[in-house]
């Protein structure tokens, strides 16, 4: 999405951003000998160039970018009160985006067999238009079938559900479908209950998951891997200036660092590294230099 930020009373910051973006950008900043590809719509104004070059910039793959001759991309506008409380405000009703669907053909689908994993998230679940998830559930099992890794983070807003009931039925499909479920509790707790990471890890064992990761804020980190379940203790950071996309982050660092070879324990402390990197800056997107200069610092 295109992000906007009040600078001052006339001048608007521009920016781009999005959860699976979020995390593609951070995976290929710490792991850069992994191809990362974009999967998405956007259209063909100014806008969606200067989107595409971003891409470019940050070292993604483009050939999954899909152009739409008429739509444009969803955008997005935060503003900060007196007491420091974001607020935003959405323009993504008709974007790009919510067509996704109708460019994942049986070709674009074949293309894809040959990635090792594909990440997506309940964003996209939720903006798709009607009828077009039974197209993209055939389009995963093909992945599947293919021997793609399928890695979901459930990422619940409910203001873009029509029902938490529909939210559920859509996540219980992903959840069905999925290798990996990168959750934080906070999302399961509007929809199911859940208040612990414990209970989350318990919710995600009726799924055949390899890998479960819950994420829940500065607490902690529970990973269930077989039958190893692992609690993981997080650094609080002092001074959090914005915690946009740290959940981003995380899974990006984690799904790297896990293709790359590292294991459960070091992948979650290299995440959360990143995560608590993120949430020092303000916006999605920390600055490139500060943000790789820290993950040097840890190894990365
Ligand atoms: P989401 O952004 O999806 O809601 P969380 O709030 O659980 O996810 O945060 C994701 C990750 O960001 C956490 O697992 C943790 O590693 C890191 N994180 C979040 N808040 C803090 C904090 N205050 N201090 C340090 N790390 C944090």
């Amino acid at each position: 999405m295109v992000e906007l930020r009040e600078q001052d009373e006339s001048t608007m910051g521009l920016s781009f951003a999005g959860d699976v973006y979020n995390s593609a950008v951070y995976m290929k900043r710490c792991f850069p000998q992994l191809s990362v590809s974009m999967v998405t719509a956007i259209g063909r104004d100014r806008l969606s160039d200067k989107m595409l070059n971003r891409f470019k910039s940050e070292s993604l793959e483009t050939e999954f970018v899909f152009r739409h001759p008429s739509k444009v991309p969803g955008i997005y506008f935060i503003e900060t009160d007196e007491s420091g409380e974001r607020r935003f405000t959405y323009w993504r009703n008709d974007s790009a985006a919510r067509k996704l669907v109708d460019f994942l053909s049986a070709e674009v689908i074949e293309q894809l067999t040959v990635a090792d994993t594909f990440f997506f998230s309940g964003i996209p679940l939720a903006i798709f238009e009607q009828g077009a998830h039974t197209k993209f559930w055939q389009s995963l099992e093909r992945l599947k079938a293919a021997g793609v890794k399928v890695v979901f983070d459930p990422n619940y807003r409910a203001q873009l559900w029509t029902s938490k009931e529909e939210a559920i039925r859509q996540f219980d499909k992903a959840l069905r479908l999925s290798d990996i479920a990168l959750p934080g509790v906070e999302d399961l707790t509007v929809l199911y209950g859940i208040q612990s990471a414990q209970d989350a890890v318990g919710f995600c064992q009726q799924y055949e998951l390899e890998e479960v990761v819950v994420k829940n804020g500065p607490h902690s980190v529970f990973t269930l891997v077989g039958n190893e379940l692992l609690s993981h203790t997080i650094t609080p950071v002092t001074k959090v200036v914005d915690t946009t996309s740290a959940g981003d982050a995380f899974n990006g660092v984690y799904l790297g660092a896990r293709l790359s070879g590292r294991g459960i324990g070091e992948s979650v402390q290299l995440a959360a590294k990143a995560a608590g990197t993120v949430i020092q800056h303000p916006g999605a997107i920390a600055p490139m230099a500060a943000f790789k200069q820290t993950m040097s610092e840890a190894g990365i």
